[in-house]
């Protein structure tokens, strides 16, 4: 038997969610009441440094709005624990750990000094630098040390990553809902950072034990994390837990030019990037909302539906119940 549909919207809260985010939470909204599904919030705030007050309350009350508002949310839920990321940090040690513990993930001592020398060199001879095995292998990290050094080293002070350890000469076959069978070489992966020296997670790390841990079943989520699929994966097969599907979403784009429509667009547009109207924190810069514009929920609903997608009928508006 098929696990049961358990989608959800995993937005970082770096400031207001913009329509190409709305868009993501739209259809995996649409995508759990089609199949009488559980749809959630996640809020995945492992990095401070890009943590902006008054985002996630923005995120709850833009979905409010749209009446797309999930079925489980933060505050505690019984069975998964919380939905805030900071508020689970014991627990990604403890995975970043049983990693270390099965060889696939190491400790890495590397300065930013001598990783910058590292690309420098790459780029001298033409190459785009990325830390894989070979890297592996020059660098002085835990992998020509013992378990004694690298503890003596942490004891001593030295800042450290936890880096995967990335498989070598491999081709990964994998398949996406959207793109179909798509083949990734692991030697053009980086051997990613998995926990970070502030003693924080890594979005990758957070968000592949989440997703297993909060019983995932689909995910469904913009294409600009296709890149990281094949990391995902890898995750997945490393921990030994079964993947979920997944679907990454063509972006909107900006009407001129190229590049994804960004929380940076504000009003330049010339047309709201925002559900709601945001004033920045820190530039107190306000940029305009569909809201306050007077455009109904519904309408906004519509057109994020309708971008990128017909159902083969004239029919140009659409209620959420017949989406
Ligand atoms: N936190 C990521 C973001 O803000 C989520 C990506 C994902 O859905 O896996 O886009």
């Amino acid at each position: 038997m098929s696990k049961p549909v358990r989608v959800r919207f995993a937005p970082s809260p770096t400031g207001p969610l913009h329509i190409g985010g709305v868009r993501t939470a739209l259809f995996n909204y649409l995508f759990a009441k089609k199949n009488g599904g559980t749809f959630y919030l996640r809020i995945e705030d492992t990095d401070q440094n890009r943590f902006v007050p008054g985002a996630e309350a923005y995120i709850m009350e833009a979905l409010e709005w749209l009446g797309i508002a999930p079925d489980e949310t933060i505050g505690k839920n019984e069975k998964f624990g919380p939905y805030r990321q900071s508020e689970r940090k014991p627990l990604y040690k403890e995975y970043a750990d049983l990693l270390l513990n099965n060889g696939w993930a190491y400790y890495a001592f590397d300065t930013a000094e001598s990783l910058d020398a590292l690309r420098k060199s790459a780029e001298e001879q033409g190459k785009t630098f990325i830390y894989n095995h070979t890297v592996r292998q020059q660098l002085d990290n835990s992998l020509t040390h013992s378990a004694e050094k690298v503890a003596e080293r942490i004891n001593n002070g030295e800042e450290y990553v936890i880096r995967f350890k990335t498989p070598v000469d491999e081709t990964l076959h994998l398949n996406d809902m959207i793109r179909g069978d798509i083949k990734f070489e692991t030697n053009l992966l980086d051997d990613k950072v998995l926990f970070k020296s502030d003693g924080m997670p890594t979005y990758h790390l957070a968000n592949i034990v989440d997703d297993h841990l909060m019983e995932t079943s689909h995910v469904i989520r913009g294409e600009e994390w296709l890149p990281s699929l094949p990391l995902h994966e890898l995750l997945y097969k490393a921990f030994g837990w079964e993947a979920p599907k997944f679907a990454h979403l063509p972006l909107i784009l900006k009407p001129v030019g190229n590049g994804k429509l960004s929380k940076r667009d504000g009003d330049k547009l010339g047309f709201p990037v925002f559900p709601l109207d945001w004033i920045d924190p820190v530039t107190q810069e306000k940029s305009s909302g569909y809201r306050e514009k007077g455009f109904f929920p519904e309408a906004v609903v519509n057109f994020l539906a309708l971008l990128g997608w017909n159902d083969g009928t004239d029919q140009e508006l659409f209620t959420l119940d017949e989406l």
